[in-house]
């Protein structure tokens, strides 16, 4: 097309507005490229707003700081023992990135991280104890002005449209905030909201550019394709046979629903891992929707035949995991312990009245009531108890091992043996709905260490890059630790805008 011909020109252009755009288009901006962020909705930040904005990024200045023992060479360790041989290409530029990655990033004055506990989540060699993650610190709302407006909401309130909360940033709002604020301050760096990109513009095998709706985007450079997976779009999901379902997934409702990820393979792009997701718990809510649900301090959880299947005190994608392998329904039996609360955290957290109300929660004096409410056996049901309610006496889970782990522990509040086994025996008894939900699917574009996407044939598609859940993750069916999603979608973000700036 002729220059007369697009409506806005850049060298850069980002698909997107989550953690890995901003830091895409940030490190493009950085290095001198005109650059533009296209963002679907009306506020940025995506799934990447919602989350509780952990950085796995190994062996940087941050973790030094806070004294971790922590480095390259082991997270370099700890991936390959968790994932093989397979992206070992894709794993070694992750690691090696991570440092100088945070480097860049804090020698802005919008951006600084500090370390907080939160374990990796397998028993591996080069797991640091007590994890190695780290969180951008909290952003005083003064400090964006009128542009903290543009930031999504946390997902409690956005779900009911209530808009911002007073205080700070917090969370992945802090860390889509300071990324907000570090790319506008480059002064190199456009943000349109309302911007739907569906296709992306060729001309002579480059893709030198892309259209929302009419309006058509120069990127002289590249495209950065960081617009989240595909989690938000039921008929995609059946088509590439992801179990779980749009209803029940935390992206934020209208955004991510992977047009752009079909304007990629409608051009050639080659993907991968179709089918998986990053899983979790999901606490069925009365609006029909999933809440996020992880660090149980009581309960356990049963199939459709009232039998427990599995450490419940597992890392949530584990977790997930068991459940798509499970007889469904599941629920989270408790009792009076916690005072008519669920004894987990969930995301959001809906009063009890409200799901007792709705049915996704049942209550009952007795087991045997409980078992006819949800539709499981009663003898199963209180012989599970009886058999859980000794595990917790002895404090040892002869059957799923709960409480062995760091990471089963971190959560833990019971005052027995085993802090993960609280006896489950005192009326009145609750049931909670638990299904399948997930943070965003991991397949996707097929990429190579620079976020180049990639044909069938291993050829990259010039011009074409992509980071985040649009890209199909390196971590393969594992979630290995607190922060993965974040901090890879970064890297490779950063990687690619390099890239695009020939460095
Ligand atoms: C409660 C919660 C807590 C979590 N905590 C963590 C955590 O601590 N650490 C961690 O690593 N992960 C966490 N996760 C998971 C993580 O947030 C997501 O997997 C990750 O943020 C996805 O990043 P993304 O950039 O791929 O997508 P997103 O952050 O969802 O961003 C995608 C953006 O692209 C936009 N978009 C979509 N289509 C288009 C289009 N056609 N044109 C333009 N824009 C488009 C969307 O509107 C959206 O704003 C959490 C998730 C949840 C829900």
């Amino acid at each position: 097309m002729r220059a007369a011909d697009w409506d806005e020109s850049y060298d850069v252009v980002v698909v997107g507005s989550g953690a890995g755009a901003l830091t895409g288009a940030y490190a493009a901006a950085a290095a001198g490229l005109r650059t533009a962020v296209l963002e679907k909705t009306a506020v940025l930040g995506g799934t990447s707003a919602y989350s509780g904005s952990a950085c796995w990024l190994p062996g940087t200045d941050v973790q030094r700081r806070a004294g971790v023992d922590d480095s390259a060479d082991a997270a370099r360790d700890y991936l390959r023992a968790l994932l093989g041989e397979d992206t070992a290409d894709r794993q070694e530029a992750f690691v090696a990135t991570a440092a100088e990655l945070v480097a860049l990033l804090e020698s802005d004055p919008a951006i600084e991280f500090g370390w907080q506990p939160f374990p990796d989540y397998f028993a591996a060699p080069g797991r640091v104890p007590g994890g190695r993650s780290f969180m951008p610190l909290d952003l005083p709302a003064e400090q964006l002005g009128e542009r903290a407006a543009l930031v999504r909401p946390p997902v409690e309130r956005d779900r009911c449209g209530l808009g911002h909360p007073p205080g700070p940033l917090t969370g992945g709002r802090a860390l889509i905030g300071r990324l907000l604020l570090a790319c506008t301050g480059t002064g190199r760096c456009e943000i349109r909201t309302g911007t739907a990109v569906d296709r992306l513009v060729v001309e002579d095998g480059r893709v030198v550019g892309v259209r929302a709706g009419e309006r058509r985007f120069a990127a002289r450079r590249g495209v950065l394709l960081a617009s989240g997976g595909y989690e938000r779009n039921a008929a995609l999901r059946d088509r590439h046979g992801v179990p779980g379902s749009a209803a029940w997934s935390m992206a934020p409702a209208e955004t991510n629903s992977g047009e752009p990820l079909d304007a990629a393979t409608a051009i050639g792009a080659a993907t991968d891992l179709h089918g998986e997701a990053w899983w979790c718990p999901g606490l069925a809510q009365p609006d029909g929707g999933g809440a996020f649900t992880l660090g149980l301090r009581g309960g356990f959880i049963v199939d459709a035949d009232g039998r427990r299947f599995a450490n419940e005190s597992l890392p949530y994608d584990r977790m997930g995991r068991a459940l798509a392998a499970a007889r469904l329904p599941a629920h989270l039996v408790f009792d009076a312990r916690s005072r008519g609360r669920l004894p987990a955290i969930a995301i959001p957290d809906v009063p009890a009245e409200q799901h007792l109300a709705a049915g996704t929660w049942q209550r009952a004096e007795s087991l045997t009531e409980l078992a006819a409410l949800i539709g499981v056996p009663a003898d199963a049901l209180s012989a599970t108890a009886a058999r859980f309610n000794a595990f917790a006496a002895e404090g040892v889970d002869h059957d799923f091992h709960r409480g062995e782990d760091e990471y089963d522990r971190f959560f833990a509040a019971g005052d027995g043996p085993n802090p993960c086994l609280v006896p489950v025996d005192r009326p009145p008894f609750y049931a909670a709905r638990v299904v399948l939900g997930d943070l965003g699917t991991k397949g996707g574009l097929r990429t190579d260490t620079a976020g180049r996407v990639l044909r069938e044939d291993g050829s990259a598609i010039t011009g074409l890059y992509a980071t985040g859940n649009t890209s199909a993750s390196l971590t393969g069916a594992v979630y290995p630790g607190p922060g993965v999603p974040i901090g890879t979608a970064m890297v490779f973000g950063y990687r690619a805008a390099r890239d695009m700036a020939g460095l």
